[in-house]
């Protein structure tokens, strides 16, 4: 049964953005007489927050949207997540990166949105490696792509999804061997999504171009995790008058804000082109 989600992680405010992707996907579940199901993804327990995932609830509702309950949150789930990165460290396809915090919050920050390119990194010698480990060092886990394709032998050519109708072969290098935990992160968003979307049925992930190069990297953790690949669908992002995506923190375009001012969601609807 065709099954899609909104998937928000509780940072901020719902802005226009967040309402077009919410109509997009519930439009979609209702043409096609499928399911909806709100997912709160809020591993990132240093910026998540419980008023902006109250907030979440209290915003679609008012668009007039109904979802499944229970609601899955993520944080709920996070042994979940650890036991899948522990099946890939035994598929030997993670290894440990040291880099600083600092480092890798550009990189997680970056993902999933704002991708600017792989970083240069790659498994450490293992001397290297063990006097780091002794010294108490911090380090996040990678997947390595090359070890991914070693071990997937030829299905690894074979990566690909269906994207906007169309059959897309997967490019995962474009995204470099991303991090999938670390200490005061353990699970990335790419994990728990992957995991998630398979263990809740969902037959179709529709969300913002934006995260369409996330769909390469998706598709590699599915193959190794034995998990289905959903049909993808990328929706336009809709984008403030200086042509950039809205930030969370750009107050005057969240839903409540407008909800103050006395717009209406049919109101909202128009502006967005619905
Ligand atoms: N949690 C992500 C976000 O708030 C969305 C992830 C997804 O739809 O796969 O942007």
């Amino acid at each position: 049964m065709f099954a899609t989600r909104f998937a928000p992680s509780p940072t901020g405010y719902l802005h226009l953005g967040h309402a077009f992707s919410a109509w997009t996907a519930f439009e979609a579940a209702q043409a096609a007489q499928g399911r909806f199901i709100l997912r709160i993804e809020d591993t990132d327990l240093t910026r998540c927050r419980p008023e902006f995932e109250a907030a979440i609830f209290e915003d679609l509702a008012w668009l007039g949207l109904t979802w499944e309950v229970p609601v899955r949150r993520q944080s709920d789930h996070m042994s979940d997540y650890g036991a899948a990165l522990e099946r890939l460290k035994n598929l030997r396809v993670l290894y440990r990166c040291f880099k600083t915090r600092k480092e890798l919050m550009d990189g997680i920050a970056a993902a999933p949105h704002s991708f600017s390119g792989p970083e240069p990194v790659a498994p450490l010698p293992p001397q290297v490696e063990s006097a780091f480990l002794a010294s108490g060092k911090q380090f996040a886990w990678r997947l390595s792509l090359q070890r991914s394709q070693d071990l997937l032998g030829e299905n690894w050519d074979k990566l690909g999804f269906e994207a906007n109708g169309c059959w897309v072969k997967a490019n995962p290098a474009q995204l470099g061997d991303i991090v999938l935990a670390r200490k005061e992160f353990p699970s990335s968003y790419h994990l728990a999504s992957v995991l998630d979307d398979a263990s809740q049925g969902i037959t179709h992930v529709i969300r913002g171009e934006d995260l369409a190069e996330a769909a390469h990297i998706h598709v590699v953790l599915q193959k190794l995790l034995g998990l289905p690949t959903p049909v993808y669908r990328h929706h336009r992002l809709i984008l403030d008058n200086d042509g950039k995506r809205f930030a969370k923190r750009n107050q005057s375009v969240t839903l409540r804000s407008m909800r103050e001012r006395g717009t209406s969601p049919a109101e909202i609807r128009t502006s967005l082109g619905l």
